[in-house]
């Protein structure tokens, strides 16, 4: 991590190059006040000076401009950073704060009439215009004398009129700016960014006689006349028929009288929408249709579809787009270095705006949407490159054991390691040698024995006196946990000597006595406890470590990025292992998970068997009944799934209540049915799957909030219902619950139709049992978002790119890998706009954001 200096100097300079618009650190620099004072002393800054630096950062939003760069100046000799009186004149006169470039903003472009002519001369005039503006930017950083010699190339103190709100553009008022911000529209540069949802081509040109019935077209023609006429509904008709020399076209809308007040004999339009037979003849239902003299916006042409609220219409957004796509297109600074641009092969900015709004062409529009969705990829690759080298700066404890140590671990354990558990140890083992934390990835799939894995691992910080603790999502899976751990560190084992005794590992549930809590948080403020295993209780604020150096997240897609942080918040930089059994496609890898080092175990202990996967159609469900009936019969135990039937978690109890009430009186009269669901405490859910466990039900019915990631040997077949409505990657996931014992086991998915084509997405799960197949085959046809589950795809919301495309994900990261290996910090002059590119993506990742 940067020191407190290096930061105070990055953003300093940010902010001078940025006219002092207190925008260097998000939310201003007011925000460093908070942190200041203790990272000040850690770094051993002279005491006296604290409070007048601490006092000064409070004070800045509230100065203008020139005070502020006296105020920079004067931090930056108090706290000694090299070249402070460097810093650029503030423009004189003029306060660059965000509220003074807004009024700014709106005089520049206020002034803009409408038409295009007049609109670029306008533009000329400030481009060439000397004015004292100018000036002063010339005399700032080198990066903007750079930017000034580009043609073309917005000036920044210009770009801060991006942030000004949208109801300074011409035709917009405050009503108007309320209902933009429903889409989340509230500064200019947003409204740029409000991209179409889908393009109208009306592009191609027909004349009357050429049109053919159900087409989408464009024709222009002359008005022969209009009328207006009452319905036998009583609903009014207005009518129109146009004619071009090939013949005539009859428009139709209704309940809309206002349309006689644009209507004139004779005017030629340009109409566009879909051809409609009645009575023969050819017409269109509410066309679309302007006068041709006027810039065709919405017809005849590549025609942008935006996203609405009520109150505002297509019309009115699309010329207000027009308007301000035509003024600050080009005002908007291309945060890209062009030698970036051109390596991704990609559009400018500006171009690429105008194109995504009102495309020339269909190529043009790809190209287009190529730039932002490189745009996205790459803020993204940079954000969690710049996360991995802070991970890679934090300065850990190194835990090195020797072969012979290794070795005997090893030995003692109940069975052979697999080739692929022997590499993820080797890599935990560097990892934890090193002088670095580890923050690595263990995927496997479901059954492949990442548990073990993580035991050895933690072992390795244990046998030289410190602390480890592993979290898992539910009561159930901690104490399934608890016990393996108990059964792997404090028996004998092959001869081998335990490494601890059995009250140095213990387990903390919501459900421990307070005693026993008691307890736990001594044995670990001594150091005695040398493992805790537990559920979110582990993060709770009493629990305190002596020396917590290594922490293990299992099935860590059930945690948020808070808990994980809070649970390795309670150790100094300790080493973290997350653990997941979805195996997470290699483009995700490459993204959201881009700021850990992987490990995959590919590979299952030996002597499994394959689970037999079927698909069985409603109508045979029976059959379905019959086979349970003979695996109990041989003292085996059966999961049924229920779907999500309606959005909501009751609506899915339900269905599992009454279900499990019809199989118990109908169906399995003779077999105790069991039930799980959402609604039920973690507590009682626990205690279901506890006696599943212990054999008390032959059945579990149970809902897919549940998920059951337990460890039951015993159950053999494994039933979804509604299988339709799952992911692959979630049926395998369902399907790992069983084949865990010795005993072949049999997975039965139920779609809720027979339709062949919805079900032809299931048979890939008849076909393959690798949990890495079926990983990417599911994040092409659900997408990411999906795939993920909301509680991790939140944070990265993209509009363009797709997280699937490997390829743009690969280029976009050997790029940015290039660029921060040349400016680890993205603070030379080309790479300051990228620079707060990257924050603006990224808000939470200020500094020591934790995104994984
Ligand atoms: P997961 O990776 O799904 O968390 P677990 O760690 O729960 O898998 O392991 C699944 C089962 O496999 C456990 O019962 C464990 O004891 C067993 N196991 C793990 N490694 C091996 C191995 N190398 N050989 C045989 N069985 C193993
Ligand atoms: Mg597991």
């Amino acid at each position: 991590m940067p020191t407190i200096t290096e930061k105070l100097q990055k953003f300093f300079r940010l902010e001078a190059s940025q006219g002092y618009a207190n925008r260097a650190v998000l939310g201003g620099l007011q925000r460093l006040a908070e942190s200041w004072p203790a990272e000040a002393r850690e770094a051993g800054i002279e005491e006296s000076i604290i409070p007048t630096v601490t006092r000064l950062l409070r004070q800045y939003q509230g100065m203008p401009a020139v005070e502020r760069r006296d105020a920079l100046i004067k931090m930056s000799e108090l706290v000694k950073l090299p070249n402070a009186r460097s810093f650029p004149e503030a423009l004189d006169g003029v306060e660059a704060g965000p509220e003074k470039a807004q009024a700014k903003g709106s005089l520049t472009h206020k002034e803009i009439p409408e038409t295009k002519k007049a609109s670029s001369s306008t533009k000329d005039n400030t481009a060439d215009k000397p004015s004292k503006k100018n000036k002063a930017v010339a005399t700032r950083s080198k990066v903007n004398t750079r930017l000034k010699e580009v043609a073309k190339k917005p000036k920044l103190d210009e770009a801060a009129g991006l942030e000004a709100p949208v109801s300074v553009i011409r035709g917009v008022g405050e009503k108007q700016a309320v209902h933009l911000s429903r889409l989340g529209v509230k500064t200019i540069k947003d409204l740029l960014y409000l991209f179409p949802r889908r393009y109208d081509d009306y592009s191609k040109l027909k004349t009357i006689s050429q049109l053919k019935y159900g087409e989408e077209v464009t024709v222009i023609a002359s008005v022969l006349d209009f009328t207006k006429y009452p319905t036998k509904r009583g609903r009014s008709i207005v009518e129109a028929v146009v004619s071009d020399t090939t013949g005539t076209l009859r428009l139709l809308w209704f309940n809309q009288d206002f349309q006689l007040r644009y209507l004139r004999k004779g005017m030629f339009i340009s109409i566009s929408g879909r051809v409609e037979s009645y009575l023969g003849r050819p017409v269109i239902y509410h066309p679309d249709y302007e006068p041709v003299d006027q810039q065709q916006l919405h017809t005849n042409r590549i025609v942008p579809v935006y996203p609405l609220t009520a109150l505002i219409t297509q019309r009115w957004v699309r010329r207000t787009q027009f308007n301000t796509v035509q003024y600050w297109a080009d005002r908007v600074p291309d945060f890209l270095p062009e030698a970036i641009a051109d390596r991704a092969d990609v559009m400018g900015l500006a171009e690429a705006l105008r194109q995504i709004h009102f495309p020339e062409t269909q190529e043009a529009l790809s190209a287009a949407q190529k730039r932002f969705a490189f745009d996205e990829i790459f803020l993204l690759q940079l954000g969690v490159l710049r996360q991995k080298r802070q991970w890679q700066q934090l300065e850990g404890t190194a835990y090195p054991v020797t072969d012979a140590w290794m070795e005997e671990r090893i030995q003692a354990l109940p069975y052979a390691l697999t080739n692929a558990q022997y590499a993820a140890l080797e890599h935990i083992r560097q990892d934890v040698g090193s002088l670095h934390p580890m923050n690595r990835l263990l995927q496997g799939d479901v059954g492949s024995g990442k548990t073990v894995v993580a035991v050895i691992g933690m072992a390795m910080v244990i046998q030289a006196g410190a602390q480890a603790a592993l979290m898992a999502p539910t009561g159930i899976l901690a104490d399934q946990h608890y016990n393996t751990i108990r059964r792997l560190l404090c028996r004998d084992g092959n001869g081998h000597a335990p490494l601890l005794v059995d009250g140095q590992v213990r387990l903390l549930t919501g459900d421990s006595s307070a005693a026993e809590r008691e307890e736990v948080l001594d044995g670990l403020a001594s150091g005695y406890v040398k493992l805790l295993v537990g559920t979110h209780a582990l993060i709770e604020d009493p629990v305190a470590f002596q020396r917590l150096q290594m922490v293990v997240v299992d099935e860590q897609h059930r945690f948020g990025v808070a808990q994980r942080a809070a649970l390795r918040g309670k150790g100094d930089n300790p080493h973290l292992l997350v653990m997941t059994a979805t195996p997470i496609p290699r483009s995700l890898q490459l993204t959201i998970f881009g700021d850990l080092d992987v490990s995959i175990m590919d590979e299952m202990p030996a002597g499994r068997r394959p689970i037999e996967t079927s698909i069985v159609l409603p109508a045979e469900r029976e059959q379905v009944y019959g086979q349970i009936q003979s695996q109990v019969a041989k003292g085996y135990q059966a999961f049924i799934i229920y779907p999500l039937v309606e959005q909501g978690d009751n609506e899915e109890s339900k269905a599992a209540v009454e279900e499990s009430e019809r199989l118990q009186k109908e169906i399995f009269p003779n077999l105790r049915v069991g039930l799980v669901h959402g609604r039920l405490k973690p507590a009682e859910k626990d205690a279901v799957m506890l006696a599943f466990r212990n054999k008390d039900y032959d059945v579990l019915v149970s809902t897919s909030v549940v998920e059951v990631g337990v460890d039951i040997p015993n159950a053999t077949m494994m039933v979804i219902e509604g299988a339709n409505r799952f992911g692959l990657a979630q049926l395998h996931q369902f399907r790992g619950r069983v084949g865990r014992g010795e005993a072949q086991s049999y997975c039965v998915l139920i779609p809720e139709t027979d339709d062949a084509a919805e079900n032809e997405r299931l048979r890939v799960m008849t076909e393959t049992n690798d949990g890495f197949v079926l990983a990417e085959k599911d994040l092409s046809q659900r997408g990411p978002g999906d795939f993920l589950g909301t509680r991790q795809a939140g944070f990265v919301d993209l509009k363009m790119a797709n997280l699937a495309d490997t390829r743009v994900i690969q280029k976009a990261r050997a790029i940015a890998e290039e660029v921060l290996k040349q400016d680890p910090e993205l603070i030379s002059d080309e790479n300051l706009a990228l620079h707060q590119a990257v924050d603006t993506f990224w808000p939470s990742q200020d500094g020591n954001g934790d995104m994984s």
